[in-house]
């Protein structure tokens, strides 16, 4: 016999171990891991056969030994074969292979599986001697061939579609390769020398820990794949220039799910609603994207969009059952035409960025052009404009004046920052101010504002107007930062600005939150005399224990809410009660958004101190609001 078969020995090992770790991990059944699973399969056959096949002697008759020779033939020139077609599911190749990319796939491989199954009547690739002698076949040389084609089949397909490979890919099929190679020349060289199977197996092992590995794809709440693995997917479908349809499903009332029945029934109710979406699509085509948000995968213009989403809608009508709560689930729905209506993945990040954080809006099937997309370029640009603004001293503060009803004229003002850049022209505080507040440069805008409203009072030609104190915005962002209070003490100091004649405005989103280092800030600064305003009262939060714990001397009611007040008689009602309540907690209100006087009217008639409003001014230059104080203040305000 002469065979070594240690190897082999040693690959069956291997193979037990990524058997087992690819069994009991968790897996999503998608197709990558089937074709995964069945070239682990039949690769470790493959290596029981060819044990068998050195152990057939005599003895086992000379029909088992032909048996055994020719199954591990056909299993084992399958190998580089599956590794391709591995390769083609890695980068979504498989779905899209034109009819001549298939002929050049599938052509070799059914040749040399029928050369092989017909070899025990042809002896093409080997046969068996009456005396059970073993020899190979005078085509036997065409199974290497084949298996080199794939292999460079493999290499080109790869290095053509780089791009859409990770670095972990390129490696495991370069090592995958060159372990073939060495061990089918070190078998050439020495045909007692057993090692292919070997290499295989190796190679296999390094898949499974590298490619397969998978636990950082899911989200372990929906055992869904996860927001990273959806962001991965998108970038190899636009980088292979293949097309699919998105269905986005959000469910809005989650977070108040979580705060009326808890932490474990809100995660049971999105483990169950994931499950159902299942029922829709193959797991590897279903995507938990956090913030309540999922996202099912189809081919482009698939009817089954549509199908499903109206099949979602009709379960919703009904109950949703989560252990004793029986409870209604509402969701926003919207279809994205990739790339029809979103050019490139990082534009498909930031538009379901989007759509998670857009007003909700049950009613109807929203297509991907219903949104007024803001797009990652114009979102560059506005981060360009501040940095520029930021260097080059660009922005500026406008000042808004704010009436006194019991003084009877303008005793306060509110700084708002504005931004106009050469390009972009006026950019709104509402665009830029948020993305300000991600990237971190509010805490510089927000230094600058404050710098100015202190250099604004330290003139005093404003105090001198009337001018009590100046309400200056505070982001949330600043609110948080442990150095606040040293920060603002400092420029206060340094203009010689008596904290009493500033107000901070903190928004209600802010204060519902009220992180403890917030609270810390607002408190100390309050100490040393800074007033404080609640910002934006009334945008939706019940929670009111922020309002009793935190000193604030002012509330303002957000301009909106202001508005609804003329719509409807109920808006009143609820308003002029806010404002009552308000009052006998000790605090005191300014209404803001006032425009006409009819609104001014009937907002000092229910009590308001303050008004704020484009019936007094617009919010203006320095130069200009002196002007308006001149105005108003040297004489009584008629209003
Ligand atoms: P806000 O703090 O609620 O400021 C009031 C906004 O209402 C201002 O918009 C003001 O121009 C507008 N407004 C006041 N009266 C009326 C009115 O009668 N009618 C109408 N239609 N609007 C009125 P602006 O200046 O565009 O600022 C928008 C938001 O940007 C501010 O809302 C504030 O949240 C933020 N912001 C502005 N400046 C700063 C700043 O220096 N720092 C921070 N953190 N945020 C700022
Ligand atoms: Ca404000």
């Amino acid at each position: 016999m002469g065979y070594i078969i240690h190897y082999d020995i040693c690959a069956l090992v291997i193979y037990a171990i990524t058997g087992v770790v690819f069994y009991f991990k968790k897996r999503i059944p998608c197709n990558k891991n089937k074709v995964f699973g069945i070239l682990v399969g039949d690769s470790a056959l493959s290596t029981v056969l060819d044990i068998l096949s050195v152990f057939s002697t005599g003895e086992w008759g000379i029909g088992l030994k032909i048996f055994f020779h020719t199954a591990y033939y056909f299993t084992h020139n399958l190998i580089p074969f599956l590794f391709v077609i591995y390769i083609l599911f890695l980068t979504d190749g498989y779905k899209e292979m034109s009819a001549l990319f298939k002929s050049f796939l599938y052509t070799p491989m059914i040749v040399d599986l029928l050369l092989v199954i017909t070899t025990p009547v042809t002896h093409f690739i080997i046969y068996v001697d009456s005396q059970g002698g073993y020899h190979r076949g005078t085509l036997q040389p065409f199974t290497y061939i084949v298996a080199i084609y794939y292999l460079i089949f493999g290499i080109v397909y790869a290095m053509g579609n780089r791009s859409m490979l990770s670095r972990q890919v390129v490696t495991s099929i370069t090592a995958f390769i060159s372990m073939t190679v060495v061990a089918v020349i070190v078998q050439m060289i020495n045909k007692l020398l057993l090692v292919e199977c070997f290499a295989a197996s190796v190679c296999m092992l390094l898949i499974m820990f590298t490619l397969q590995s998978q636990d950082d794809m899911i989200d372990q709440g929906t055992k869904m794949l996860n927001w990273s693995s959806f962001v991965n997917r998108c970038s190899i479908k636009y980088a292979s220039a293949s097309d699919f349809t998105l269905l986005l499903i959000r469910i809005p009332d989650f977070k108040m799910f979580m705060k009326t029945f808890g932490g474990r029934f809100s995660n049971s109710l999105l483990r169950s609603f994931s499950d159902y979406l299942y029922n829709f699509v193959n797991l590897g085509d279903g995507f938990y994207l956090e913030d309540e948000c999922f996202a099912l995968m189809f081919p482009k213009d698939s009817e089954k969009v549509g199908e499903t989403y109206r099949a979602i809608r009709k379960k919703l009508s009904e109950n949703w059952n989560i252990g004793t709560v029986d409870t209604l689930i509402t969701a926003c729905f919207m279809r994205i035409d990739c790339p029809d209506d979103v050019d490139n993945a990082d534009m498909l990040v930031d538009f379901i960025e989007q759509f998670k954080h857009r007003e909700p809006e049950t009613e109807r099937l929203l297509h991907a052009t219903d949104i007024n997309f803001y797009d990652s370029k114009r979102r560059s640009e506005v981060e360009n404009a501040i940095d520029k603004a930021l260097d080059n001293r660009g922005f500026e503060v406008y000042y808004q004046p704010i009436y006194s009803s019991s003084r009877n004229k303008i005793v306060s003002c509110e700084a708002l920052v504005r931004l106009k850049d050469e390009k972009l022209g006026f950019i709104p505080p509402q665009e830029f101010i948020p993305i300000a507040e991600e990237n971190g440069k509010i805490l510089k805008i927000g230094k600058y504002v404050f710098e100015e409203a202190c250099r604004f009072i330290k003139k005093g030609v404003g105090t001198s107007l009337g001018i009590e104190y100046v309400q200056v915005n505070l982001s949330v962002v600043q609110c948080m930062q442990s150095d606040l209070v040293e920060q603002l003490l400092s420029i206060m100091d340094r203009y010689k600005v008596d904290p009493s004649s500033i107000c901070l405005e903190v928004t209600e989103t802010a204060a519902v939150y009220t992180p403890h280092i917030m609270e810390k800030n607002i408190k100390t600064l309050s100490d040393y005399g800074v007033k404080f305003a609640l910002d934006d009262y009334g945008t939706g939060y019940s929670n009111m224990t922020y309002l009793l714990s935190l000193p604030f001397r002012f509330i303002k009611l957000e301009k909106e809410i202001v508005w609804e007040c003329f719509k409807s008689e109920k808006a009143h009602i609820a308003i002029e009660s806010t404002v009552a309540m308000i009052k006998k907690l000790n605090m005191q209100i300014v209404a803001e958004g006032i425009e006409d006087k009819h609104q001014l009217d009937t907002l000092l008639g229910m009590g308001c101190d303050f008004i704020q409003g484009y019936y007094f001014s617009k919010p203006v230059p320095e130069k200009d609001f002196i002007e308006v104080l001149k105005k108003n203040n040297t004489q009584a305000v008629t209003v």
